[in-house]
């Protein structure tokens, strides 16, 4: 089985006895939309769109939105595009939203909050997907960053229906929607866990903080518990989930997360090798019981070395 898995390590992320799980990347603009088109990837599951406008001083105009999105979609034909809405504010500071300093961005009026505060560009925003999907046929799928509460997932697919878009998701970023991902996951069409932010919020440690890496680690027991209640509550309320978070990357950490009941995996796309190879020699028992060993464990490096002990050793 083994040998076969390497000969044919392309196509569709699937276990070893075939359960699909869809490999996706990562991108933040055209150039990036460019590559991973003509790589071996079904698709995106995290664009992120704050990243095209880092430098804009204005507010892009709904033109100059479809003309950039169209360039983005059009590499990826009729697969699947996972459009973040803008993650402004914390780490990602974009002028054109600036809603004023405070005392804690990273806990502040940022991601959907900062959307809540200026519908307006959100509402651009969508129009200018809208029309870039309806020119290029894509398969666009919207999410919203940072939400923590079922009402505002509510309010999020709202307005995406309302723009004439067919499907909106939710990032599971912050631990309290994941502990309650049936209610939210309810209002919407899917979800992805953002592992940096959700282990920066679990942890309360911050992801800009170097000294801190030990405590962000997505392997750590906790982190691993509050992605293991969010993929339940997907369960419950029959929703997929995907992760797009940096750990999905790590293809141990991804046989973890599969185990646990994710559907998706995006990444990086030069890990997506990496990560179909580890699924395609594990199967969907295996990857369940690795995620046992794994959440059985006391701290991130025992974790680590329980799954990697049962896991196939050419990994
Ligand atoms: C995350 O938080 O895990 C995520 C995917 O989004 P970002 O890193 O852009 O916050
Ligand atoms: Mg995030």
């Amino acid at each position: 089985r083994r040998e076969r898995a390497l000969a044919d390590v392309s196509g569709p992320g699937r276990t070893a006895d075939g359960h699909a799980v869809a490999l996706l990347a990562n991108i933040g603009g055209v150039e990036d939309a460019e590559l991973a088109g003509a790589a071996d990837v079904e698709g995106v599951g995290l664009f992120r769109t704050e990243f095209v406008f880092l430098s804009a001083q204005h507010a892009p105009t709904v033109e100059e939105q479809t003309e950039i999105y169209r360039r983005v979609l059009a590499p990826f034909g009729s697969r699947r595009v996972v459009v973040r809405t803008l993650d402004a504010g914390a780490d990602k500071p974009l002028a054109f939203a600036d809603l004023g300093a405070e005392e804690n961005p990273a806990l502040g009026r940022r991601g959907l909050r900062l959307s809540q505060a200026r519908p307006e560009l959100l509402d651009a925003q969508l129009q200018a997907l809208a029309a870039a999907a309806h020119e290029t046929g894509a398969d666009v799928r919207v999410m919203a960053p940072m939400v923590a509460t079922a009402e505002e997932a509510r309010w999020f697919a709202e307005r995406v229906r309302a723009s004439g878009l067919e499907r909106a998701g939710v990032m599971i970023e912050v631990p309290a929607a994941a502990l309650r991902a049936e209610q939210v996951l309810a209002e919407v069409d899917f979800g992805s866990l953002g592992t940096n932010d959700l282990a920066q919020y679990t942890m309360a440690a911050d992801r800009m903080e170097g000294e801190l890496s030990e405590l962000l680690d997505p392997w750590q027991p906790a982190v691993l518990d509050v992605i293991a209640a969010a993929a339940a509550g997907a369960r419950a309320a029959g929703k997929p989930l995907g992760v797009c978070g940096e750990s999905a990357g790590d293809p141990l950490l991804a046989l973890v997360l599969v185990g646990l009941g994710v559907s998706s995996l995006s990444m990086a796309a030069g890990k997506a090798r990496g990560v179909r190879l580890a699924l395609r020699t594990h199967t969907l028992e295996h990857c369940e019981r690795l995620a046992a060993a794994a959440r059985a464990a006391a701290s991130p490096e025992t974790a680590r070395a329980a799954v990697r002990e049962a896991a196939d050793p050419e990994l």
